[in-house]
């Protein structure tokens, strides 16, 4: 077991941490105030090659493992919660379904996407009737000739309208014969495909949560990425998906430990009483427990990231049980970390002026989205009592 980061993984924390402090950091709140997508900050990451940096090599990536990734995304977050976001999307999630499962020309044209332009692929699993119980999901891909005919409506989508990659978990059917569930793949611009709501969301404002909705939407039978299977299908979108959560961890972790490290430096700062309020033995307690509490998140991160098991075609993502305890414990814990560091700058911390009232905002996601904490817990009593499938293995 070895603690140690590489000089290559240092020189990636590094280019982040300078991106971040001259660039990402001061653009913030112009995302947030605007609902603005970070273009600015995208292009700069693609120029840095941060962009997409798990695709492998074949597909004109640099074929790096997770940790790398979660490395870039957790020193973004400290800076801008989007960005780093943006960074998740490029490096897991979808990308890690259509890497594992999808064949060579998806993976090529997803890749490409990304690498070249830029693209975040969305993930639309969630509908208005089905959220945790996804597996209620009702909207149809039905088998016509060697097309799909999709009808259904997704929301709270990230990137929704922007994201050129649209994976979409679908409930397939053959001549009426439901097959379960799958994953399949719907460019912007098909027609039968339009956007709805954009959510009034509470945080992450510089992405859209968007609703998709799919009228008689007919894709050739070639983007079917994950085929419907029983319950085979499902089980390996969420395989695919795991990663996706330990990156969303990261960000969550990022946003704290920027939280957190703003409150240490005001608190040499700020005076009261005649002394720094860093000299107060309660405020000092209040941020040691922060500390453990990111160390032991940044831990449990960093294991999933590591101990990824093989997937189909070479792709390593972690395990469920592991993903699922890094997002229970890093929601919760990066909330409170966050909330205690604004508490350390008084009415000024709950000010627009100063970055910790956004940075709560953006990070209350993180008990919800990618699976609700309670969720998670779900997973892991599962993988504890081995109820319906090994979600392990
Ligand atoms: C900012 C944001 C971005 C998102 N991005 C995406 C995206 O890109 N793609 C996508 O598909 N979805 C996305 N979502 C949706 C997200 O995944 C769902 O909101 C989430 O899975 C919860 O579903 P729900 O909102 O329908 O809540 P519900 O499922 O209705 O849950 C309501 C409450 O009940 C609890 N609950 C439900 N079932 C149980 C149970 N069995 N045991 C204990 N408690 C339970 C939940 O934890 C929650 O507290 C996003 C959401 C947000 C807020």
């Amino acid at each position: 077991m070895d603690f140690q980061l590489t000089d290559e993984q240092k020189q990636i924390v590094d280019l982040v941490d300078e991106l971040g402090r001259k660039e990402f950091a001061e653009k913030a709140a112009r995302w947030d105030e605007n609902h603005e997508y970070p273009w600015d900050n995208i292009h700069k990451l693609r120029k840095c090659d941060l962009l997409g940096m798990t695709i492998p090599e074949e597909y004109g990536g640099q074929g790096r493992p997770l940790i790398d990734a979660i490395l870039a995304i957790e020193t973004a977050a400290k800076y801008c919660g989007v960005t780093a976001r943006v960074l998740v999307e490029t490096n897991m999630g979808a990308l890690g379904c259509v890497m594992a499962y999808g064949t060579d020309e998806q993976r090529k044209r997803v890749a490409g996407r990304i690498l070249n332009e830029g693209d975040k692929p969305a993930i639309g699993m969630t509908e208005p009737e089905a959220g945790t119980a996804l597996t209620d999901l009702q909207t149809r891909a039905e088998k016509n000739g060697n097309k799909y005919v999709i009808n259904g409506t997704k929301h709270w989508i990230t990137g929704g309208g922007i994201s050129v990659t649209n994976l979409i978990f679908a409930r397939f059917f053959d001549a009426g014969n439901d097959l379960g569930i799958g994953g399949i793949l719907v460019d912007k611009g098909t027609p039968g495909f339009t956007f709805g709501t954009v959510e009034r969301a509470m945080g992450l404002r510089g992405i859209p949560e968007t609703e998709l909705i799919f009228e008689n939407c007919e894709v050739p039978d070639a983007n079917v990425v994950v085929k419907a299977d029983g319950i085979e299908g499902f089980k390996n979108l969420m395989y695919g998906y795991n990663g996706q959560r330990v990156g969303a961890s990261a960000v969550a972790l990022g946003i704290a430990q920027g939280a957190h490290n703003l409150a240490i430096d005001w608190m040499k700062k700020r005076k009261a009483f005649g002394r720094p309020i860093s000299e107060f033995q309660g405020l000092q307690w209040m941020m040691a427990e922060g500390e453990i509490k990111l160390n032991a998140a940044r831990l449990l991160i960093y294991r999933a990231a590591c101990n990824a098991r093989d997937l189909p075609n070479n792709v390593k993502l972690p395990y469920m049980d592991e993903s699922s305890m890094a997002k229970a414990f890093t929601g919760h814990a990066a909330f409170e970390v966050v909330s205690e560091s604004l508490q350390m700058f008084g009415a000024y911390g709950y000010s627009q002026d100063l970055p910790l009232e956004r940075m709560l905002r953006d990070v209350r996601m993180f008990q919800i989205g990618g699976g609700t904490t309670e969720a998670q817990m779900n997973m892991i009593s599962r993988s504890i009592f081995k109820r319906k499938f090994d979600l392990r293995n």
